[in-house]
């Protein structure tokens, strides 16, 4: 059995290391990310990392013996009413819970996570000068959280709510203001008060707690408020925050080490993310020159309103269609279409290598889906 210091490593183990790097709270609120199905507390030997749950990643994840499935593209979209054996989603759920093995879906929450960013993995690979975000300040249009407590249960309330998943702020957790004040109450007959006497006004040095609350995480948190706060009821207020989201977080930038055409640029992206194999189309001039570039994975045409022609010469993503290239040859800009899997299948060895890197050697097999891509050209 595999160990982990002198513990088995279990499924679980493998997502709370996912999930610090890629905390689920901030995936996109129509995305379905987390722990998809299977037992998280059994022993792990094996471990499967796909772009997709097809039948073939399946069969891969059996013959291997895997207990944990990594996917990027969630399994369960839509809600599930009935689980179907012979049709999808539930031949699939079907077959893994069979297995014993757990799926757990990282997708959004990658894109925006500094560590695990495909966008990164894709600078990274590019013959790029610099490279980054091109908007990575976001504010997620959440809740602030407002909590009266008691000085001696401030450490422990606090870091319940950190640990339910309040108070993120980019790269910090545990972000919280505290002001000490004045509460007062008067219990009534049937109340219990943990501080004073029931039926008589009481008096009590409180502090009042902020903390960021993201609306996807709410219930975990006040749960996680109710349990860590002494008091038998509990004084709290929700404010809600305007927020800001940047559609333009999900794009990065660069500027290529050496100018080159076009054409150029497309078979650099061949060389550089398709193996030299990977249909690439471009539209736009082939012997145009390129130097900026802008590029988002996975299947990117709806960010093409948000490029502007003063800083990218050419856009590069997937699944892009006729008036897609048409939209953005209006704006000046050129576009360079890399199939979808090619765009995104950094995922498997990011993931891997995040793992591998926060694990003792050898504790667990890695194997990356061989499915290989969805379309075949001839
Ligand atoms: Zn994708």
């Amino acid at each position: 059995m595999p160990t982990f210091g002198q513990m088995e490593i279990r499924a679980s183990t493998l997502i709370d290391l996912l999930r610090r790097a890629a905390p689920e709270a901030s995936a996109e609120s129509w995305d379905r990310v987390g722990w998809q199905c299977g037992d998280p507390e059994l022993p792990v030997q094996a471990v499967v990392i796909a772009l997709d749950v097809r039948p073939e990643t399946i069969e891969c994840a059996i013959r291997e013996e895997a207990g944990l499935l990594i996917a990027h593209h969630p399994l369960l979209f839509e809600p599930v009413t009935r689980i179907d054996p012979h049709s999808f989603p539930g031949r699939e759920l079907t077959a893994l819970i069979e297995n014993r093995i757990t799926l757990y879906v990282a997708h959004t929450n990658v894109d925006r996570s500094p560590t695990l960013s495909l966008n990164a993995a894709i600078g990274r690979r590019l013959p790029l000068k610099s490279h980054g975000p091109m908007a990575s300040k976001w504010q997620d249009s959440g809740l602030k959280l407002v909590a009266f407590v008691p000085l001696n249960a401030v450490g422990q309330v606090r870091a319940a709510l950190a640990e339910a998943g309040a108070g993120q702020i980019g790269e910090y957790t545990i972000c919280s203001f505290a002001i000490p004040g004045t509460g007062t109450f008067l219990g009534s007959e049937s109340s219990s008060p943990t501080v004073g006497e029931k039926g008589k006004l009481e008096t009590v040095e409180e502090i009042r707690l902020e903390m960021i609350c993201p609306k996807r995480a709410l219930n975990r948190i006040l749960r996680a408020l109710w349990d860590s706060h002494p008091y038998e009821e509990v004084a709290y207020d929700l404010y809600p925050l305007s927020g800001y989201e940047d559609p333009r977080q999900f794009l990065w930038a660069g500027e290529l080490a050496e100018e080159t055409t076009l054409s150029g640029f497309a078979a650099l992206v061949r060389e550089c993310l398709g193996d030299g194999l990977a249909p690439v189309k471009f539209a736009g001039d082939p012997g145009r020159r390129v130097k900026r570039v802008a590029w988002c994975s996975g299947g990117g045409k709806s960010l093409v309103k948000h490029l502007l022609p003063s800083d990218t010469d050419v856009y590069l993503t997937g699944d892009t269609g006729h008036h897609d290239a048409l939209a953005c040859l209006s704006k000046g800009i050129a576009l360079v279409d890399l199939d979808h899997y090619y765009t995104e299948r950094l995922f498997l060895e990011t993931i891997r290598d995040y793992l591998l890197r926060n694990l003792p050697d050898g504790s667990v097999r890695w194997i990356l889906d061989p499915s290989g891509p969805v379309y075949h050209h001839c």
